[in-house]
């Protein structure tokens, strides 16, 4: 389903990111992936080699536009275009709001939105020179819903739903398509990081009676990402089980 495609995804080390980099070369794209250090981008790439699949890694501060265009430039050099930009590093948060610093509210918001800012600022000429593009943005079902503790995931989220809508409609005219997948609860570190008290009555409310898998997150993201999704853009497609938590 995208062959020839070239595609960028942050937070590509593990979780939703890893398998949905496993998805898309599967699917034939030419898949650079993006982690935040050297050792985690280095310790992935050959756990995909283990698998047959060759990918390039990079690990730019996400927070500082110079290192980013620097890499881009290098993409650019070596592959002469970026189809596919999936934004999907993030972190999230659980404390309540009197324990929270504003230092941990502002990490939230860097990495959650400023990065997406910052990644699609950087690629968005070059597909605009393609007169194409798909940029994808991970948001989450809190961006819905909220959640009762940690304001800086969903703030941040909520966030990531507004960069989506507004730039489908000033990339619209360039044939840049935007969208968001918003993952309900899905097994990986990130939930692995939470308290159980908090995770496991959460599951047993989801009306699909399961947390979802990585792949059921990648999955959403080729469709988006392939020419199925064609006439798609600013949507943020749910993919929860019909969790309302
Ligand atoms: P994860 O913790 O397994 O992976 C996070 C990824 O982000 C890693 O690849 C990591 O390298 C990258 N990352 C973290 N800090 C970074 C930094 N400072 N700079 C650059 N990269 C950094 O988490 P996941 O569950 O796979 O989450 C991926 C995305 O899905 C996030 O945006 C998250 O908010 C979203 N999400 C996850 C769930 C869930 O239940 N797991 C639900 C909804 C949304």
């Amino acid at each position: 389903m995208l062959e020839g495609k070239v595609v960028i995804i942050t937070g590509g080390t593990r979780g939703i990111g890893l398998e949905t980099v496993k998805v898309f070369k599967e699917n034939k794209a030419e898949v650079i992936l993006f982690g935040s250090r050297k050792e985690t981008v280095e310790e992935a790439i050959s756990k995909l080699k283990e698998e047959n699949m060759e990918v390039k890694g990079y690990y730019p501060n996400l927070d500082n536009p110079e290192e980013i265009n620097k890499v881009i430039g290098e993409i650019i050099k070596e592959y002469g275009k970026i189809d596919v930009l999936i934004n999907n590093a993030g972190i999230s948060a659980n404390k309540k709001i009197e324990d929270t610093t504003s230092e941990e509210f502002a990490k939230i918001m860097n990495l959650n939105v400023n990065a997406i800012f910052n990644m699609t600022k950087a690629v968005v000429p070059y597909m605009k020179q393609n007169n194409e593009g798909v940029i994808l943005n991970t948001s989450s079902m809190v961006s819905i819903y909220g959640q009762p503790s940690g304001v800086g995931y969903p703030a941040s989220k909520f966030a990531v739903n507004g960069l989506t809508k507004s730039l489908s409609r000033e990339l619209a005219p360039f044939h840049i398509r935007v969208n968001a997948v918003a993952p309900g609860i899905t097994k990986t570190d990130m939930v692995a990081a939470l308290p159980k008290e908090m995770i496991e009555p959460l599951i047993k409310t989801i009306p699909l009676g399961r947390i979802g898998e990585p792949r059921d997150i990648a999955n959403a993201f080729l469709f988006l990402a392939s020419d199925l999704a064609s006439y798609i853009t600013g949507e943020i497609l749910s993919v929860d089980g019909a969790a309302r938590c």
